[in-house]
């Protein structure tokens, strides 16, 4: 309960180090520093509460401008820091620096430790409630920096007409790090918002504002204070930073904030009862700052370069006029039951007093009107109850938080109060408007992001939608393929199938063909053998036929030697007759002897003739052959020289002509000189007197006749030496030509003979070769059917030998058990339809091991068949499973994503929700003094699902408490 005290705004001073982009550029370092309050700038000094060289350190810094004002926060007072300069003077770093760097952090992170640190050194009974807004203002709409999707918040009074950002995030906090996790979060929310940072943050104002609550648990005393941590946006000129992409509007907005907080800070240091705080957003919001109940601190940064010179004496200037304001703090405080009821109590004793007073001026007023004169001392003391009434003001003053305007005005002044009160009504009415369409404007621009949002997620949808039915296109397109593929296939097969069965078709008529063949070889074998076996018996007769010739002329020599013999004994007995004759049988012997030996030596000699005979045959027979060939040679001559009498009979012919003509020729010309001469002497008898001359011309026309007849008969020499030249080259020629034509028509026909020949020959060769070709092929044809029917007939075999024992063993058995007759009848009848069985089974066999040997050829085909298609199949499967892999990590990627935002969501949710904060108790029939002043906030907090929690002064740490 403190009286509301008048304080200037502090404004300090703070330069910056050249950067070095300056120092590179050579600029000048132009401040000039006096004591610790002035700084002289081309000659001019320029007077704050404190400046900082460009050597201050943050901690330095912070110790002699920001740390007071964490203990008159905490001690129920509202105060500000905001920094002012153009961009790139050091506005972030004095009030961020590097958040999260001991050494280099600015005065927001430094005053959110100490704030804690004081609390944990404060008295137990103490309990804190903070919590945290952060939120930027650019182009005058304010955004929300810890919830993004309120973009324009408006601005509102509370019951007090204090402004306030309504439905702004506020998160209940109750450690440093929670503090600072809020300011990352906030921070990182801008970033993403924007692509150029540095530009934005240079045209937006971004405002952290930390609000307190402590509720002493003995005196149930409640102290509240709110800390607005100002970064303002650069004080330079648009224009000026290169705002060439910016449209003029946009351009103006930028500059209209700062521009209305030079205004405000002009009326307040002017005096004027105008304060033009509603031109914007911003200066509204900082409206107790500036002039109301807050301490305020401005920093004002700048740049100590020549280069921005003119900027940093305009800053320097604003400073000064910020000076000058003066602000009105009071103590933010609750009053207890205890306090209100004295208050009342006071109320009452006022309105008695005032009672009173009425009273006494209506009497009074009634005596006048009466026409009666009031004496002085009966009169209405106004100073002595004026008096009385401040001093019971005064008395109930020392629990308001704020000065009640209606009471400072007095009698006097009544008329115009009426009128000023029918204006501020008007006033608040307007601005009880304003801030309605401000609420409207939210909502509609709240309504706008979300709808916009929905739009982009809406698209998302549909672009993955859309990519969804382009890849189900490509697939559905390529399972078309592969079923026209599988289609193409199937019918290859069928093809191929078909040609199988044909093939077996013409196998099995060749196999046919070929048995017929075999048939018809084995039948004529069989006739040869026969044929041989007559020829064998013939020659068996032919032989015995000759052994019997041997034997008759064996016979017929032992019978002729007998007969010689029997000679030779008629002889022996006929001495008489042997005598007689002997002479004559001995001649006759030694005639016979001679004939035989000569017959001998004739036959000796024939043979030897006819050995000669034979090679002479022979050799006649070559020397026929070579006669032959002599002849073809001499007949190739012959007609040779036949051609060549023909043509020499020609040229002779030709020749005759000739020599007839020139012979004619000799003829006349020898006539031409008779008939010449026989004029010559006519003339040499016409002309007697001209004998001289005519026997000179005469003499001259014989020797020109002369001459013309040697030259002509040389000529002919020489023409007929020349036509046997010519003769004999032709006749040579055409010799060889003939010769040449003959030989090329033996030739020509012998290239024919050979020619036919080889035909043959390769005909022949054609025949054999697919001949030797089909053999095989039916040779292995066989033996595959042969080997496939053996050994399935072998299995058969097997299988029936099987099935005979079984069948034995049963027919043993049933035979044992019953002996009947008409029970073997039964089982012949049994045994009779398992025969046939086993037939049907064994024909089934066989069909199948002639469907198998097909199968078997056709497994060939189909394996190659097989192999292409694997063939095919393997790139195939190589792009599904690309394809497979490109989805999943697509999916993983859009997982991932997804992750991504829940997380971000979970962990703004959790800052929100989950996280211990401190916050203010609710407790029955007890209003809350933050939900006092901004009602509906509270209420969202609460509905945000909220577990306020209270820290208490005096501990360590903090302590939890969980508030139902
Ligand atoms: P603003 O926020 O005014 O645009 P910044 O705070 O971003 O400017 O400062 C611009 C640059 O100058 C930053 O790199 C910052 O580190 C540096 N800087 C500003 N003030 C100081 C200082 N007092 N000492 C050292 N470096 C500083
Ligand atoms: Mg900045």
């Amino acid at each position: 309960m403190a009286d509301p005290a008048q304080c200037c705004i502090k404004v300090t001073c703070r330069f910056r180090p050249l950067n070095s982009s300056e120092v590179a550029r050579g600029d000048k370092y132009i401040p000039k520093f006096q004591g610790d309050d002035c700084v002289h700038m081309a000659g001019k000094p320029y007077h704050f509460d404190r400046v900082f060289q460009s050597n201050t350190t943050q901690v330095e810094f912070y110790n002699a401008v920001a740390q007071k004002i964490v203990r008159d926060v905490l001690d129920g007072y509202n105060g500000t820091i905001f920094a002012y300069g153009q961009t790139s003077s050091g506005k972030t770093h004095t009030m961020e620096g590097k958040l999260h760097d001991p050494d280099m952090m600015g005065i927001i992170p430094r005053i959110v430790h100490d704030i804690f640190n004081y609390i944990y050194s404060m008295d137990e009974n103490l309990e804190f409630h903070i919590k945290v807004s952060y939120y930027e203002i650019y182009l005058d709409k304010i955004k929300d920096l810890l919830d993004v999707s309120k973009v324009n918040l408006s601005v509102h009074e509370d019951k007090n007409r204090v402004p306030y950002v309504k439905g702004c995030s506020e998160r209940f906090v109750c450690s440093p790090e929670e503090v600072m996790d809020t300011i990352d979060e906030g921070k990182n929310n801008r970033h993403v918002a924007v692509t150029n940072m540095n530009e934005h943050s240079s045209r937006s104002h971004s405002i952290f504002l930390i609000n307190i609550k402590q509720e002493n648990s003995q005196t149930e005393q409640k102290l509240t204070g709110k800390l607005y941590l100002v970064d303002l946006a650069g004080s330079e000129k648009v224009g000026k930073t290169g705002a060439e992409g910016t449209v003029l509007d946009e351009a103006k907005m930028i500059n209209k904030s700062l521009s209305s907080l030079g205004n405000v800070i002009s009326a307040l240091a002017e005096g004027s009862t105008y304060v033009p705080y509603r031109d914007s957003k911003m200066t509204r919001i900082l409206q107790d700052s500036l002039g109301g109940n807050c301490r305020t601190t401005m920093v004002i940064c700048c740049s100590p370069s020549s280069y921005n010179d003119s900027e940093t004496r305009s800053t320097l200037l604003f400073g000064q006029r910020a000076k000058t304001i003066k602000n009105t703090v009071t103590l933010n405080v609750e009053l207890t039951a205890e306090q209100w009821k004295t208050k009342w109590e006071k109320e009452k004793e006022k309105n008695k007093t005032l009672k009173t007073s009425v009273t006494w001026l209506e009497n009074e007023l009634t005596r006048w009107r009466k026409g009666e004169s009031v004496p002085t001392n009966e009169q209405f003391d106004k100073e002595k109850a004026k008096a009385e009434v401040q001093a019971l003001d005064s008395a109930l003053n020392n629990g308001k938080m704020a000065p009640s305007p209606a009471l400072g005005a007095l009698p006097g002044a009544k008329l115009k109060d009426a009128e000023r009160a029918k204006y501020e009504a008007e006033l608040a009415k307007l601005y009880k408007q304003l801030d309605d369409k401000d609420d409207e404007i939210n909502q509609q621009s709240q309504l706008v992001e979300e709808l916009k949002q929905q739009m982009l997620d809406q698209e998302e949808l549909l672009a993955s939608s859309r990519c969804d039915h382009d890849n189900l296109q490509t697939e559905l397109s390529r399972l078309l393929g592969e079923n026209e593929a599988s289609k193409d296939e199937v019918k290859e097969v069928l093809q191929a199938l078909e040609e199988l069965a044909m093939n077996y078709d013409q196998k099995s008529q060749e196999v046919e063909d070929k048995a017929k063949e075999f048939e018809a070889l084995s039948e004529e074998l069989n006739q040869k053998s026969s044929s041989l076996a007559s020829i064998d018996s013939e020659l068996q007769k032919l032989k015995e036929m000759t052994n019997h010739q041997k034997k008759r002329v064996t016979e017929m020599m032992s019978s002729l030697l007998k007969d010689l013999a029997e000679i030779g004994i008629a002889v022996g007995s006929n001495d008489i007759k042997q005598q007689e004759s002997s002479g004559l049988i001995d001649e006759e012997f030694t005639v016979a002897r001679l004939y035989i030996s000569k017959m001998k030596s004739e036959v000796k000699c024939m043979v030897k003739r006819s050995k000669q005979l034979e090679s002479a045959h022979t050799e006649s027979n070559q020397k026929m052959e070579e006669n032959e060939k002599e002849l073809a040679g001499c007949q190739l001559t012959i007609s040779q020289h036949g051609a060549k009498i023909k043509s020499l009979t020609e040229y002779l012919q030709n020749v005759e002509q000739k020599k007839r003509q020139l012979e004619e020729n000799i003829d006349s010309l020898n006539e031409e000189m008779v008939r010449i001469r026989a004029q010559g002497k006519v003339n040499a008898m016409e002309k007697d007197n001209e004998v001289q001359s005519a026997n000179e011309v005469k003499e001259a026309v014989e020797k020109q006749i002369q001459s013309h007849r040697e030259t002509h008969q040389r000529q002919l020499g020489s023409l007929r030496d020349e036509l046997d030249n010519k003769e004999k080259v032709i006749t040579e020629v055409q010799d060889l030509n003939q010769k040449i034509s003959l030989e090329q028509e033996r030739l020509r026909v012998e290239h024919e003979k050979l020619k036919t020949a080889d035909q043959e020959k390769s005909r022949k060769l054609q025949e054999l070769t697919v001949m030797q070709d089909r053999r095989e092929q039916a040779k292995q044809d066989l033996k595959g059917l042969e080997e496939t029917v053996t050994r399935e007939l072998q299995t058969l075999h097997n299988l029936r030998r099987l099935f005979v024992q079984d069948l034995s063993t049963r027919v043993k058995k049933k035979a044992e058990m019953d002996s009947d007759n008409t029970q073997s009848t039964a089982q012949k009848q049994k045994i009779r339809f398992l025969e046939n069985n086993l037939e049907q089974l064994t024909q089934v066999h066989k069909q199948l091991v002639r469907d198998n040997a097909d199968l078997r050829c056709e497994i060939p085909k189909l394996e190659k068949r097989l192999r292409a298609t694997a063939e095919r199949v393997k790139p195939l499967e190589a792009a599904l499973k690309e394809a497979r892999e490109n989805a999943a990590r697509d999916h993983k990627r859009y997982q991932e994503e997804v992750d991504r935002i829940m997380a971000v969501k979970a962990k703004n949710m959790g800052r929100r929700g989950s996280s211990a904060q401190i916050a203010k108790p609710i407790r029955p029939g007890q209003q809350p003094a933050t939900s006092a002043m901004h009602p509906s906030n509270n209420k969202a907090n609460l509905s945000q699902n909220n577990q306020p929690a209270a820290i208490r002064g005096g501990s360590n740490k903090p302590e939890k408490t969980l508030y139902s």
